[in-house]
């Protein structure tokens, strides 16, 4: 399979490319972990948008001790890449992937009495499973949280190790009462599994938000994704950890042009230059995941300061207005992070078009060359 990151940097002509800081991420994992709780490292959809494998590896070096993938192929990518930490496929796997979830020491989550046939005639022998319980996100997972003890006896009877049981919380970040009652519903379920006879060995709920504003549920282990890669759950959340933003979206400017006041620019005309400013045009637009909503709403830094994107984002380029500001060809422009004193994070462009960060760094497409550090 074609990876991003395996490309050679002299392979990368367009100057459009993603730095991945990985002591960043070590730094996250590292004070992301709770003395008491393991640390499983989310790494779904490429490590949101900045690379499963290294992400994994860096966060392991960290103290993460599991992997946390959405797919059965983000699991394979891993043990590809001869990751050896325990993965957790996080919902159940898809019918006829289970022989090949089980071959790589994929661990499944169960949750359906279909789900737990197809897995029982893939395997000999006993093998480990998580079951999920649904206490109120209402995706996927056991519901009523009542009829999860009898699931996990049933998997148990069947001849797998129930290793885990979860939950996945609605609101953590927002709502500490549909939390603590999330978190109730789920240890009751608990108990009354151990009181079933099922022992699972670890229990675990915490997604981002609640590792970090709800000790109580951190449990025998802990499930962060984006605080991992330095991006609150929402606003404000998590800044007393110094979380330290892992992703960087550079590219270089590629034409300038002087245009008089009046010039209408980009597809549609959408944006008229009030006064004569310089124009300077970015080699990165919508098919490499910078969201065409941006359209006269974003913003870049270039030569440390802000300029606002002149007109519609376009395929493959975008338009900034430097006004006065006399850009040269190949300055550096940042789309997402760090120039001079000012920063443009993934969760501002995503609040300026109704989203969060998390979309805005999933969605990096793969066209974009991702660089460690
Ligand atoms: C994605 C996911 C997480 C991580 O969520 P964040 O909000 O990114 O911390 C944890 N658990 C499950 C089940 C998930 O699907």
């Amino acid at each position: 399979m074609w990876r991003p990151s395996e490309r050679k940097v002299s392979e990368d002509f367009r100057p459009t490319w993603v730095e991945v800081d990985l002591e960043a991420i070590r730094h996250n994992a590292r004070v992301l972990k709770p003395e008491t709780a393991e640390l499983m490292a989310v790494v779904k959809a490429n490590g949101y948008g900045h690379g499963d494998v290294e992400v994994a590896r860096a966060a392991i070096e960290a103290g993460a001790t599991w992997c946390g993938v959405a797919l059965v192929e983000e699991g394979l990518r891993l043990r590809s890449a001869g990751i050896e930490a325990p993965i957790l496929v996080l919902s159940e796997l898809p019918a006829g992937s289970e022989a090949v979830a089980l071959a790589h020491r994929l661990t499944p989550t169960v949750y359906s009495d279909g789900g737990l046939e197809r897995l029982a005639s893939a395997t000999r022998g006993p093998v480990p499973v998580h079951v999920k319980v649904d206490t109120g996100m209402h995706r996927v997972g056991i519901w009523p949280p009542e009829d999860a003890p009898a699931f996990a006896r049933r998997a148990q009877e069947a001849g797998f190790e129930v290793e885990g049981l979860f939950t996945h919380f609605a609101r953590s970040e927002e709502d500490e009462a549909t939390t603590k009652e999330q978190l109730e519903r789920f240890l009751d379920a608990a108990d009354a599994a151990r009181a079933a006879g099922v022992r699972p060995r670890v229990l675990h709920a915490a997604n981002s938000g609640a590792t970090i504003l709800h000790p109580e549920s951190h449990l025998d282990l802990v499930r962060p994704g984006i605080a991992l890669y330095g991006i609150e759950p929402a606003p404000g959340i998590g800044a007393h950890l110094g979380l330290c933003p892992a992703l960087t979206w550079r590219s270089r400017v590629s034409a300038v042009k002087r245009l008089p006041a009046g010039e209408a620019v980009s597809y549609g005309h959408r944006y008229r230059l009030e006064r004569d400013a310089w124009l300077a045009t970015v080699p990165v637009g919508y098919a490499d995941g910078y969201p065409r909503q941006l359209t006269n709403l974003g913003s870049v830094l270039i030569g440390g300061r802000r300029h606002g994107i002149a007109g519609t984002v376009t395929m493959d380029q975008l338009l900034v207005d430097c006004a006065d500001e006399e850009i040269q060809v190949g300055e550096e422009v940042v789309l997402i992070g760090n120039q001079g004193d000012d920063t443009i994070g993934a969760d501002e462009l995503g609040r300026l078009i109704g989203t969060i960060g998390y979309e805005i760094v999933s969605r990096v497409g793969d066209r974009v060359p991702r660089r460690y550090g």
